[in-house]
């Protein structure tokens, strides 16, 4: 075993920051760029990739703007100073001969630096930033530094495979413990970057480390080789994107033959089978269990093969996984994964409130899965769910300063809890900071998600103030909204010359009075106020289709939809079924999900009751959280007040609750 002494972790960390200078240097000169690459998705609906998309929205740009300013770099700098930069430099000295040892906690620190670039990448893509772009392609030769010739890329075991960076890590040799080593989860992540990478600046230097891993995966795990499960997959999604920039179709096929491989292991450490969904061949999983991230990666994944592959076995496998975790296993907030323990799905209708896990990756991979069973069948109840965690479950994960997160996101706290770290206030950083970097690769990528085209077919999935063109269409659409806090839309569109095609409103289903596209929730009140569309000024009317409001005619040059999505608060009720919900209520507006934190009712917070008779007054508050719309009610000559549930615990630690009890 090597241990370095504290001069040499010094020496290394003089060394990282020289090379992060002359690099900057290097970059400006190596790296030709070339024509930024579109990217395909064999889907039959394409999204509207951000690159055409430009925002202007109060609620989301600020987020994206503070992820570029802030974030990324706050970010790179908790990866320098916890050794996951300095990882790659050890690596790259191990490999030449020297002597390491590796620092940080985790087996697969190595993908904050990935995810982290990432986000960069899709910040790059509307908002160029050169000093920016310099710092990635010097954190890239870093990566590359702790590359092994023939493309393996995963530094703790490089460095000294005996010495795992967690003691729960089994020591041996390379792809020997794929259950928990995460060799392969780091792959997975290294080629999702990569691919943004590509995409945002043209340039291959990420994309050719990426390849020469897969390459790699490919000799070993490819056709008549290898058969093995990874442990915490990703590395299925990040082969089809690498398949999808270079049509190199045995990246596609070791993508399957992962999936294909399980429920046919007989290794098994630590977890178990279930909880790294290889208790039965995908295709004979009816039931979202184990670990919750690890299981929505994988159902993207198998979207993925489903729609290039138009296999209808498997579609029909995520049709019921799918239909299995909205029925019986999502919060109201949209979080998934309701168990702190191995971080998984509970039991059928298990949804407890205080202890809830809701992980922030979690709610992150539903959204990337649900985006593309809406790509592969137009349903727009995918992006009911993907609204819903958005706006709810995953933003909570980010503090308003942008520099704090939250692990778990429980719906209920009393300001004590703190069974696991981050239950009941955000942190700086973890030592397992998946959740934070996934907000940072997340958060820049929303603007991909508000249109799709198909053909004659233009969807408006997601409102935002935003401009975009529409590629094919010479049609662009300007969206003019001050949504969450209000429903009224107006969508200009311009076509460049006469052009026939349907224009598909995504209307929401808590619009037609069904706060999701199940049996789980309902609402407890009723209401008569239903959307309304104007196009040039005259109210138009029509059924719903898979729940798009659809405008087919002759565009002319210009065209003006408005759009009201009357909001009001809403009463929720759960299943029966779910007994941590039973006798409880919640509050809605819009796509919000509502909270009351103690500290804005000091003295009442504990009698704190819904019924049907609540009369509430929704009150714009621009100085109060970032800005929000207040919801308040009185009671007894005292005033409750109760604010968005992603704004909790920005004022210190205290009580809060989504669900009282209902009157
Ligand atoms: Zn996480």
């Amino acid at each position: 075993m090597y241990y370095l002494s504290t001069v040499n972790l010094l020496f290394n960390s003089i060394c990282m920051k020289k090379i992060l200078l002359t690099t900057c240097i290097i970059a400006a000169f190596a790296c030709n760029k070339v024509e930024k690459a579109e990217t395909y998705s064999n889907y039959p609906i394409e999204a509207v990739n951000l690159n055409h998309v430009q925002l202007s929205d109060n609620f989301w740009l600020p987020r994206i703007e503070s992820i570029q300013n802030k974030v990324i770099r706050y970010a790179f700098d908790k990866c320098e100073a916890e050794g996951r930069l300095e990882n790659f430099v050890i690596a790259g000295q191990v490999i030449k001969g020297g002597e390491g040892c590796a620092r940080g906690k985790m087996p697969f620190d190595d993908t904050d630096v990935y995810k982290t670039l990432e986000g960069l990448a899709y910040s790059l893509i509307n908002s160029p930033n050169p000093t920016l772009e310099a710092y990635a392609d010097s954190v890239i030769t870093i990566i590359a530094q702790g590359q092994e010739p023939d493309g393996y890329l995963t530094t703790w075991r490089t460095i000294n495979p005996m010495k795992p960076t967690s003691d729960w890590v089994t020591p041996g040799p390379r792809w020997s413990h794929l259950d928990i080593s995460h060799e392969l989860y780091n792959s997975g992540h290294l080629f999702e970057a990569a691919a943004a990478y590509y995409w945002a600046t043209g340039k291959r230097n990420m994309l050719d480390i990426a390849l020469k891993n897969a390459d790699l995966l490919l000799s070993v795990f490819g056709d008549n080789t290898y058969n093995a499960v990874p442990g915490h997959q990703i590395v299925e999604t990040g082969l089809i994107k690498l398949y999808q920039i270079t049509g190199k179709e045995e990246y596609l096929h070791l993508s399957k033959k992962f999936l294909d491989l399980r429920g046919d292991s007989s290794v098994r450490e630590i977890w178990g089978a279930e909880n790294i969904q290889d208790h039965l061949p995908v295709l004979e999983q009816e039931e979202a269990v184990g670990h919750a991230v690890r299981a929505v990666y994988m159902y993207a994944g198998m979207t993925d093969i489903a729609a290039i592959y138009q296999d209808a076995e498997y579609l029909a496998a995520v049709h019921k996984l799918w239909e299995n975790m909205v029925n019986k296993k999502m919060y109201i907030t949209g979080g998934i994964g309701s168990r702190h323990h191995l971080e998984m799905f509970g039991d059928n209708y298990e949804l407890p409130n205080l202890t809830a896990y809701s992980e922030t990756c979690a709610s992150i991979g539903s959204v990337y899965w649900n985006e593309r069973l809406f790509r592969l069948t137009g349903d727009a109840k995918y992006y009911d769910i993907i609204e819903r965690t958005m706006y709810n479950a995953l933003i909570a994960g980010i503090s308003l300063e942008g520099t704090e997160f939250f692990y778990p996101n429980p719906l209920e706290s009393d300001g004590e809890y703190a069974f696991n770290k981050g239950a009941c206030t955000r942190e700086a950083w973890f030592d397992c900071s998946c959740c934070p970097t996934n907000l940072i690769r997340f958060i820049p990528y929303v603007p991909n998600l508000i249109y799709a085209t198909h053909d004659n077919d233009i969807y408006i999935n997601l409102f935002m103030s935003n401009k975009a063109s529409i590629p094919g269409k010479a049609v662009t659409i300007k969206q003019e909204t001050n949504y969450p806090w209000d429903g009224k839309i107006k969508i200009h569109v311009s076509a460049n010359e006469r052009q026939a095609f349907a224009l598909k409103i995504r209307i929401p289903e808590w619009v037609v009075n069904k706060p999701v596209p199940s049996s789980l929730y309902q609402y407890a009140d009723t209401s008569d106020d239903t959307y309304k569309v104007w196009l040039d000024g005259k109210e138009i009317k029509g059924e719903l289709t898979n729940g798009y409001f659809e405008i087919k005619q002759d565009w002319p040059e210009n065209s003006l939809v408005e759009l009201d999505l009357p909001m009001q608060v809403r009463h929720v009720v759960a299943n029966e079924q779910v007994t941590d919900l039973k006798g409880l209520m919640s509050i809605e507006y819009g796509p919000l999900v509502y909270c009351a934190e103690e500290i804005d009712n000091k003295g009442h917070f504990e009698q704190i009751r819904f019924s049907t008779k609540d009369h509430f007054s929704v009150e714009s508050a621009p100085e109060l959280l970032g800005g929000i719309n207040s919801i308040k009610k009185k009671e007894d000559s005292k005033e409750q007040s109760f604010i968005p549930y992603y704004t909790w615990s920005n004022r210190g630690i205290g009580k809060m609750k989504v669900w009282f009890a209902q009157e």
